[in-house]
């Protein structure tokens, strides 16, 4: 038995780590309610806290003149920022807030619950000018009775029905999942039901894992844990069916042009920069190092499954 913080203050004004220049992480709120079966977040940092909106917007404000131009929003459920707040706010009001801030040209947010993902939400992604066309929506599987045993709160049918909104008011959105394999009680039906979800929504990335119990979690204490050797096979399954479609993605946008914030060297390649769109796609190409930090346009010629090779049209 883990004792859940109880403390509901996020202390302000500590010295914030930066690893990178151009880009920050701007946390909203820290824990989380939900209580999903397998993790352990619920019991380890407390229950949802929201940060005063006030502190937020001051804290991106004062990016602004050390040079950022992007910033990703941050919480285990940022779907529910607000609801513990005495003011009368919302994640969408928030990043409308944010939008407004001169200077800051890109606004990202991670990590959306799809239970809370609501209609206003999805309206404020599609009409604020700065949100990037992006979204980490994490399903973690297809089938009905494993979400149930995750205590996910949805239906596969939902998340679909998500999705297919999502794509409607924002066509060219990028989107990435989570999906768990080898769940206990996980029979070849449900993973079956994971594929086909996978095959329908076509996800742009995701990352995927094989069950593993925490302690103190719920789902540690179930019985029909499946062996080892089938959730691994499960997951080599899944990863080469969703490799596949993020190449055909990938390779969709080849000849097409996209602004893109460059963000350094290339990790693998020291001759080269590399970026990312708007819709968090890699792009690696040739270019000057002063190019760093600025935004540039780049023409997709070649595409690979974890990154797009471009050259610049014009910076
Ligand atoms: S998986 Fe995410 S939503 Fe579920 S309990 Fe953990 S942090 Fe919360």
């Amino acid at each position: 038995i883990v004792k859940v913080e109880e403390n509901r203050i996020i202390p302000e004004n500590l010295p914030k780590l930066r690893k990178r220049k151009f880009t920050a992480f701007v946390p909203v709120m820290r824990g989380c309610d939900n209580f999903c079966s397998f993790c352990n977040v619920p019991y380890v940092r407390g229950r949802e806290r929201s940060r005063l909106a006030h502190d937020i917007l001051k804290e991106v404000e004062e990016l602004v003149p050390q040079g950022y131009k992007e910033v990703t929003l941050l919480g285990q459920n940022v779907n529910s920022y607000g609801k513990d707040l005495e003011e009368r706010i919302d994640f969408a009001h928030l990043l409308g807030l944010v939008n407004k801030i001169e200077g800051i040209r890109r606004i990202r947010f991670t990590t959306s619950h799809p239970k809370d993902l609501s209609d206003k939400l999805i309206k404020m992604m599609r009409d604020l000018d700065k949100v990037c066309e992006h979204l980490h929506l994490p399903v973690q599987s297809g089938s009905n009775k494993v979400l149930s045993g995750m205590n996910r709160k949805y239906t596969r049918e939902e998340y679909i029905n998500l999705v297919d909104k999502l794509r409607q008011a924002i066509p060219e959105i990028t989107l990435t999942t989570d999906i768990i394999v080898g769940f206990p009680g996980e029979e070849e039906g449900d993973f079956q039901d994971t594929l086909d979800l996978v095959e329908r929504v076509r996800f742009d990335g995701a990352f995927t894992f094989c069950y593993s119990p925490l302690q103190g979690t719920k789902a540690s204490e179930y019985r029909e844990r499946v062996p080892d050797k089938v959730g691994g096979g499960r997951l080599r399954r899944l990863i080469e069916v969703q490799q596949k479609i993020t190449l055909e993605r990938n390779k969709s946008l080849v000849g097409k042009k996209f602004e893109i914030l460059v963000e350094g060297v290339s990790k693998k390649s020291p001759y080269e920069l590399e970026g990312r769109t708007r819709g968090n796609k890699i792009v690696v190409f040739k270019g000057k190092e002063d190019l760093i930090g600025r935004f540039i346009l780049a023409r997709v010629l070649k595409a690979g499954c974890w990154a797009l090779k471009g050259e610049i049209v014009s910076c």
